[in-house]
């Protein structure tokens, strides 16, 4: 492999750093699991879509710029680079987006993907339930069929920033004599609708960054519904491809972490009392991250190429959480006691927000399937293995 940028790419690279130097929030915007910093974030998100940066690898008429997967790899880049704010609206732009471009009708296109751009609707991802987690197939919410409209009945749990969110997209047993994965059908349902109740959970930080969602005898219109009537297994598959593969935590999330973590390291080691194992895992999670972006802009060339990845968006999705995890315990292991204090808190370590990132490290071999389940995928599906 030659990774050489041409011209245009670089040009590329230097407009968006111009633009995120000149246009970036100059305060830091608040936790966007609060109701405050989630309204900050929506406001950051238009002023992207303004500029279309947005979606920067959507077409022009829906509020992007056409840019292939390697300026996407660019862009996210610079915007990593630049510290700007953290993404809010992903479940739509990067799940459900992708979703409705390959499955969508052209109205649902047109009705719902330049609002998901400018972060007009905010989007909450509604699959898991109570005893459907890993086990999805066992999804018991129901959406029965009456004239035009779908009622639907149920509950999901662990939806993040549902709490704030104006739209979710679930999985719905349309069929009430089916089972597992038959049956179903992916339904966009908007939270304020009449027998929606949202029930906030609180994480770790004690912030609302997940809901339980209830539906009680919800209408929606049929035409809410991606793809055909019981076949929604097949298209939350294709969202699930997406959750795991490249796009929604592209290397660069990884590698301004594993930068900054080379800098705190080498700021206490003047110090003289690490603990001299840390020195090698510093080293280790910044050739991971290195590694990985490379392995990205392999998998991009294949993938420009006419290429599947399949089953390998699971490798991506172990290597990235475990890379997350490993960059934010080596930080917590330096900074040592006063890692614990919150960012706000007198002496608190105050150049980057190591204790929010090692808490929602945690959380990343549990979402988007859990690694257990992607290592099944790879030993199943990768490697042959027997079940
Ligand atoms: C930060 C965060 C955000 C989330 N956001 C959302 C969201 O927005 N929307 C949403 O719908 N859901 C969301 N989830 C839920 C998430 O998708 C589920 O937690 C996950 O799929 C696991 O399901 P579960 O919690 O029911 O655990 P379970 O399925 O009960 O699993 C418990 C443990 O058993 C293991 N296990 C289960 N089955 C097997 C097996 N066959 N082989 C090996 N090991 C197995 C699992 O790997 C896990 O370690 C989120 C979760 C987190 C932590």
């Amino acid at each position: 492999m030659q990774l050489k940028f041409t011209e245009k790419q670089q040009q590329f690279r230097q407009q968006v750093r111009t633009w995120l130097a000149e246009n970036k929030p100059k305060q830091r915007l608040k936790s966007y699991d609060t109701k405050e910093g989630f309204e900050q974030h929506r406001a950051w998100e238009k002023v992207l879509f303004d500029a279309r940066y947005s979606m920067v690898m959507w077409p022009e008429h829906l509020g992007g710029r056409g840019c292939d997967l390697i300026e996407w790899l660019i862009f996210e880049e610079e915007y990593y680079a630049a510290d700007a704010p953290m993404r809010v609206n992903q479940n739509g732009q990067l799940l459900l987006g992708p979703t409705l471009m390959e499955f969508g009708t052209q109205e649902q296109k047109q009705r719902f993907l330049p609002r998901m751009a400018a972060s007009e609707d905010m989007w909450a991802q509604g699959w898991s339930e109570p005893n459907a987690g890993s086990d999805m197939a066992a999804i018991r919410s129901k959406a029965i069929r009456d004239g035009d409209e779908y009622v639907i009945s149920g509950q999901k749990t662990w939806s993040t920033r549902a709490t704030f969110a104006d739209w979710t997209f679930g999985l719905f047993r349309s069929d009430p004599e089916s089972s597992r994965h038959h049956g179903l059908s992916y339904i966009m349902v908007p939270l304020d609708a009449p027998g929606v109740t949202i029930r906030p959970i609180k994480a770790l930080n004690g912030k609302d960054a997940f809901a339980e969602i209830f539906f009680d005898e919800v209408r929606v219109p049929v035409e809410n519904r991606i793809g055909d009537e019981g076949q929604g297994w097949k298209v939350a598959m294709a969202t699930a491809g997406f959750e795991r593969g490249l796009l929604l935590r592209s290397p660069a999330r990884f590698q301004q972490p594993a930068k900054k973590l080379v800098e705190l390291y080498k700021q206490h080691q003047q110090q003289g009392d690490l603990d001299p194992s840390i020195r090698n895992d510093v080293l280790e999670c910044w050739n991971l991250a290195q590694s990985y972006a490379l392995s990205a802009y392999y998998t991009v060339g294949r993938l420009q190429n006419g290429e599947q990845i399949g089953a390998e968006s699971s490798i991506n999705k172990v290597i990235w959480s475990e890379l997350d995890l490993k960059i934010h315990e080596t930080a917590m292991r330096i900074l040592g006691p006063r890692a614990e204090l919150l960012h706000d808190a007198p002496f608190a370590y105050s150049d980057h927000d190591w204790l929010e990132g090692f808490l929602f490290a945690q959380a990343g071999p549990i979402y988007a399937g859990t690694n257990e389940i992607q290592r099944n995928i790879i030993a199943e599906r990768l490697l042959n293995l027997p079940r």
